[in-house]
């Protein structure tokens, strides 16, 4: 399997306090991958690692073929690896059209285009455009926040808890948008505390507990899983 992203043996640190253990993890092209697990578990702390927001304090990060450990997490950007953080963090005073303008700065063409793929994606960002994004339920802020991620041309989507406080309908909505951009052949990196849901849409998946990696397999197998329905599918 060729990888797009490769993870091996990742450690990482707040202070003296480890948040991750030997994590390693593998993103093949076109593969929407499924990290699952409780709070605390560490899921955060390893996407900041692989954008760069959080060094890694062992171990390496590869990103089609080269090692980016090291890099910046302005470079990775440039790269492709683009993170939407849990917490849909718009820019609250500026519009929902400048913010897409916003995620589209590594862009040198193609802006306008970007903005109409993402109204077609979310028509209800269409309507609000002028508006500002502070304005905009959650559910719609969760919306903008992806819609302005996807306008770096993500050649690696980092997902950081996109259903988190969204009503069931609005959940079922992002996770569509999610469905629609893995079958456009997006590489999505999916960290989600739904499991259930996210089991269901990803082609692989890693559970994880107290900053190690315990379970991995393909998305329907973990879903079948004692263990997993257990612990994380309330089963
Ligand atoms: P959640 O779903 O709650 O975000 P998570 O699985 O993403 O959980 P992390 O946020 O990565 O977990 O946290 C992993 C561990 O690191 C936890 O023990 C947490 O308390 C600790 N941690 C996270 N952020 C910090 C920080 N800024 N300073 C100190 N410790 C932190």
């Amino acid at each position: 399997m060729s990888r797009l992203l490769e993870v091996e043996g990742l450690a990482a640190q707040y202070g003296r306090v480890a948040a991750l253990h030997d994590v390693s993890l593998a993103v093949a092209p076109g593969q929407l991958v499924a990290l699952v697990g409780s709070n605390g578990a560490g899921k955060t702390t390893l996407l900041r690692a692989i954008s760069g927001v959080r060094p890694a304090s062992a171990g390496r990060i590869a990103f089609d073929g080269s090692d980016i450990t090291g890099l910046t997490p302005a470079r990775r950007v440039r790269l492709g690896i683009v993170q939407v953080p849990e917490g849909r963090q718009v820019f609250a005073p500026l519009s929902v059209e400048d913010n897409l303008i916003l995620g589209g700065y590594t862009r040198r063409a193609g802006i306008e285009e970007g903005i109409a793929r993402a109204f077609r994606m979310f028509p209800v960002l269409a309507e609000k455009r002028r508006l500002p994004a502070g304005a905009l339920s959650g559910g719609q802020q969760q919306m903008l926040a992806l819609a302005r991620a996807l306008m770096a041309a993500p050649r690696l989507l980092l997902l950081d808890e996109p259903s988190m406080g969204l009503a069931p309908l609005l959940t079922a909505e992002i996770f569509a948008a999610i469905a629609a951009l893995k079958r456009a052949g997006t590489t999505i990196l999916l960290v989600e505390q739904n499991a259930t849901q996210a089991l269901r849409v990803a082609d692989y998946a890693y559970v994880m507990e107290t900053g190690r990696i315990v379970l991995e397999g393909p998305g329907a197998e973990l879903a079948r899983n004692e263990k997993v329905k257990a612990a994380y599918l309330g089963m």
